[in-house]
């Protein structure tokens, strides 16, 4: 039996003489269709196009009389196969012990799931596909492309994973969580920083800025991933934001995840500052610790290796005013942010209320001081900016979109 692409876009062509809300493939587009450029890549949209919503909708054209005339017989064919592949998207993408109704195989993997017998049979029926194709020349040629091997290859692996937990004593594997998607959109995010041939400067440059600004969903718009369910550990306001109150319990606030991000930042700001030529050793003790204090924690889980210590690690004092820091130039940003020389009034507000009385090295405190109220306003003030511009541009998307939803009510 054959299937054939034409067929899903002839059932899509009579499907479309239906108003919208009445058809039976809502989410299918002309786009989906012809699929060229960025969409040729999103497995969501073949993930759509390969659905038990298509695949039932060619069952039905074929049972319904007014349209078995259009479509011809053969047509069950891309309907089976087109189930086959709907069946195998499920079994490797389900999260919950109880599958959804009618989704037998989506959910997680156990002893008593079924499957192991279903991706034995998979297997063999994958194996037997033949894909056909058009040469440049138009000579139909049969092909063999890496989605076949792909999918042959990651049934046997999850077999194997799934063994070796088994093995080690767990009692079931969420398929749901065996992806890249996480790692691709980090990686989808640090391109868009720095295009796609950067040097490594670039590259840990970008990275870092994309972990500063957060990887928001705008990041990751036009990546052809999924969207993962991952949360980043902490966006940059809670990132820089520190209470005044964290000053004498360092072993309580060690494990706050703010204050471990503020001293992420601080400890960039401190490299910064003291750089090869700044030989002082009462400026590098206040300003920099050992990484076996509390508040370095997640700075020490960021060290490439164990043996060298490449991030600096700032003292508590340090973390502290930072922290302040940002707190006080958000709150400045909002009441005068359309004023002139913005970072020049924040940098004195900033100087004028937050503590810097710790640091006491006379003849360093004036220049050390101004660099790091110099640091903090370049970090804050963009990302501010950035965070506002992104509420706008949501607005109007959500505006946008219930205009749309309206039109589609009242069936425009
Ligand atoms: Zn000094």
């Amino acid at each position: 039996m054959e299937a054939k692409f034409s067929d899903i876009r002839q059932a899509y062509e009579i499907d479309k003489k239906s108003p919208l809300i009445f058809r039976a493939m809502p989410k299918i587009k002309d786009t989906y269709m012809a699929p060229i450029m960025r969409f040729a890549m999103k497995v969501n949209i073949a993930a759509q196009v390969m659905s038990r919503t298509v695949a039932a909708f060619l069952y039905t054209l074929q049972k319904n009389t007014s349209f078995n005339r259009e479509i011809e017989q053969r047509s069950l064919a891309t309907a089976t196969f087109i189930q086959q592949v709907d069946e195998l998207f499920d079994s490797f993408n389900g999260s919950q012990i109880t599958p959804p109704t009618g989704k037998d195989i989506k959910c997680l993997v156990t002893d008593d799931s079924a499957h192991q017998s279903y991706w034995k049979k998979a297997f063999q029926i994958i194996k037997k596909w033949k894909f056909k194709r058009f040469t440049k020349q138009g000579n139909l040629r049969t092909t063999k492309p890496p989605s076949q091997i792909g999918w042959l290859t990651s049934i046997r692996a999850i077999q194997y994973i799934w063994n070796d937990l088994r093995s080690k004593g767990f009692s079931s594997l969420r398929p749901r969580a065996l992806n890249q998607d996480a790692l691709e959109n980090l990686f989808g995010a640090i391109r868009s920083g720095c295009g796609d041939n950067p040097t490594v400067f670039q590259f840990i440059g970008s990275l870092k800025t994309q972990i500063l600004n957060g990887l928001t969903k705008q990041a990751l718009s036009g990546t052809n991933c999924e969207e993962d369910d991952n949360v980043l550990l902490s966006n940059l306001k809670s990132f820089l934001h520190v209470e005044e109150t964290h000053t004498d319990s360092d072993a309580e606030t060690g494990g706050n995840e703010e204050t471990l991000s503020v001293a992420y930042v601080s400890g960039f700001i401190a490299k910064k500052i003291l750089g090869p030529d700044h030989q002082c050793d009462d400026c590098q003790q206040l300003l920099c610790s050992t990484s076996m204090e509390a508040q370095n924690l997640f700075i020490a889980f960021k060290e490439w290796t164990d043996n060298e210590n490449r991030l600096m690690y700032p003292s508590e004092n340090l973390v502290i005013a930072v922290g302040h820091a940002v707190t006080v130039l958000e709150n400045f940003i909002q009441k005068h942010g359309g004023k002139p020389d913005l970072s020049k009034c924040s940098a004195i507000e900033i100087k004028n209320v937050v503590n810097f009385s710790w640091f006491s090295c006379e003849l360093h405190c004036n220049t050390i001081i101004e660099g790091v109220i110099k640091a903090v306003c370049p970090i804050g003030i963009p990302w501010w900016c950035k965070r506002q511009n992104r509420n706008i541009i949501q607005e109007k998307k959500d505006a946008r979109a219930t205009k749309r939803k309206i039109r589609k009510f009242k069936n425009q």
